[in-house]
């Protein structure tokens, strides 16, 4: 993991303390003595993370974050301020700020190092998404920061496994102003609530009764269910070496007791933070494969999907030996249907043409727009026959009821042609079929239209 982190402080023996033990883990280091060339690093350069001191002149840590935070070129570096122990209200003005988390001074190793990796993991893995989301639907930073924002009003879902009434108790009351808090001392009980609803955050206490509270954290980690939802732990003050196994399993972060209920509040506000902004982007990212593969109008597959799916089938096909059939329909004079009644009309044609094709084949056939007015529909484990068969089925749907205009009362009748091929001898490659499909289409409109046609090798 090579991360550029760029370290703010005015005082040159914590710039020199801090770069030290940074490059003593090979991150790479970059430094500045106030907030405006702080600024003007992140701008011109590729900073991975910053841990900001907060007393400085000229601009305090607070404006150097503040303004981060709302530039959408720099918003989504993490930040860290780095505070004085004495000062827990700096905490919550670095949070409003949108700090992303808090180190006290003195610094303690363990700390410094195990939140910048997991803050620079984090952010590898919200970089990632974030450049995917980007460069297929084009939504800029600000967008997914809108969007963000709203879902931040929210109160976040936390479960808490605690085995201690007591404890729970305190904590509850400490999270209540920015978190829903469900309490459980069961172990296993508390890994099937996280499996079976929406949590943003799970909170393990490592006082578990008779019950390793990593093995805990590991079961979260590796269930499907659940390996997206951030943990944190509460250990006791000086089990480093617990912290330590905790974070390689994946614990994203931890506090020790007793708690300072500050900074609770701060990491799980931080933690949710997160969650919500790599839900939102992989949530954008699977509507932007969605929309890359489905025509707006119909709401079918579309030809780039076809080209992508029809060879997979194709190749499946013929490693299992099984058939294989596809139809190409086209429907029937249809530049007339534009001519007559409008293009409106037309596109409330190919909707309804494409509503019947969805109805009439199976769930395991691939239906798509192949272009203009023609559609095909890919056939798995169907023979010649039978596709020809369910082509027929097709046709007859469309020629025997008339198609509904919204534009006009007038009710329209339409009819389509269709060519049917199957994987056969002479054909090898997806491209064949298709032109082998194209065929048989081009002799059906040669004969009359309205009607099917397969032809053989
Ligand atoms: P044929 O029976 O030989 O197939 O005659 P046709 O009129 O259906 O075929 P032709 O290829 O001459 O015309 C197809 C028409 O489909 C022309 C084009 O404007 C129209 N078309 C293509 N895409 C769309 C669309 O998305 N919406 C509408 N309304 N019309 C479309
Ligand atoms: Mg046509
Ligand atoms: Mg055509």
């Amino acid at each position: 993991m090579t991360a550029r982190i760029l370290v703010v402080d005015d005082i040159p023996a914590n710039v020199k303390l801090l770069e030290a033990r940074l490059l003593s883990e090979y991150f790479d280091v970059l430094t500045a003595d106030n907030g405006f060339k702080a600024l003007e690093i992140c701008d011109q350069t590729q900073v991975d993370l910053i841990l900001l001191d907060i007393m400085m002149p000229g601009m305090d840590g607070f404006e150097v974050c503040d303004r981060l935070k709302s530039n959408p070129k720099t918003a989504h570096i993490p930040v860290v301020m780095v505070t004085a122990l004495d000062q827990p209200s700096d905490r919550v003005r670095g949070l409003k700020a949108g700090a992303d988390d808090f180190l006290t001074k003195p610094v303690n190793d363990l700390q410094l190092i195990s939140r910048v990796k997991s803050l620079v993991r984090l952010k590898t893995l919200s970089d990632e998404l974030r450049i995917r989301a980007e460069t297929a639907q084009k939504i800029g930073m600000e967008d997914l920061l809108k969007m963000n924002d709203g879902r931040m009003e929210e109160a976040g879902q936390v479960l808490l496994v605690d085995s201690r009434g007591s404890s729970q108790e305190r904590i509850v009351k400490a999270l209540k102003p920015v978190a829903d808090v469900a309490a459980m001392s069961d172990p296993q009980a508390a890994l099937f609530e996280a499996a079976e609803n929406p949590f943003d955050l799970v909170i393990v206490n490592a006082n578990l009764e008779d019950y390793d509270p990593l093995r805990l954290c590991s079961q979260l980690r590796s269930l499907d269910r659940t390996r997206f939802i951030p943990l944190l732990l509460i250990a006791d003050h000086g089990n480093e070496p617990m912290v330590v196994r905790a974070l390689d399993l994946g614990v994203n972060d931890y506090i020790t007791r007793p708690i300072d209920p500050n900074e609770l509040v701060a990491r799980t506000l931080t933690q949710i933070r997160r969650k919500r902004f790599n839900d939102r982007l992989r949530t954008s990212v699977n509507q932007t494969i969605e929309l890359a593969v489905t025509d707006s109008l119909t709401g079918l597959s579309n030809r780039r999907y076809l080209d992508g799916h029809l060879k997979l089938l194709f190749n499946r096909a013929i490693a299992r030996g099984r058939p294989l059939s596809i139809c190409l329909t086209d429907i029937d004079r249809f530049k007339q249907v534009n001519d007559t009644y409008g293009h409106d009309a037309g596109d409330d044609v190919l909707r309804e043409f494409s509503a019947r094709i969805r109805s009439t084949v199976r769930g395991a056939d691939l239906a798509c727009r192949y272009g203009g007015e023609e559609f095909v529909v890919v056939m798995p484990d169907t023979s010649l026959d039978v596709a020809a068969a369910v082509a027929e089925r097709l046709r007859e749907r469309i020629e025997n009821k008339p198609f509904q205009l919204r534009t006009s009362a007038a009710e329209l009748s339409v009819t389509a042609s269709m060519g049917i091929a199957t994987i056969m001898p002479g054909i090898d490659t997806p491209e064949q079929l298709l032109k082998q499909a194209d065929r048989a289409l081009y002799q059906a409109k040669n004969t009359g239209r309205n009607r099917v046609v397969a032809v053989a090798a």
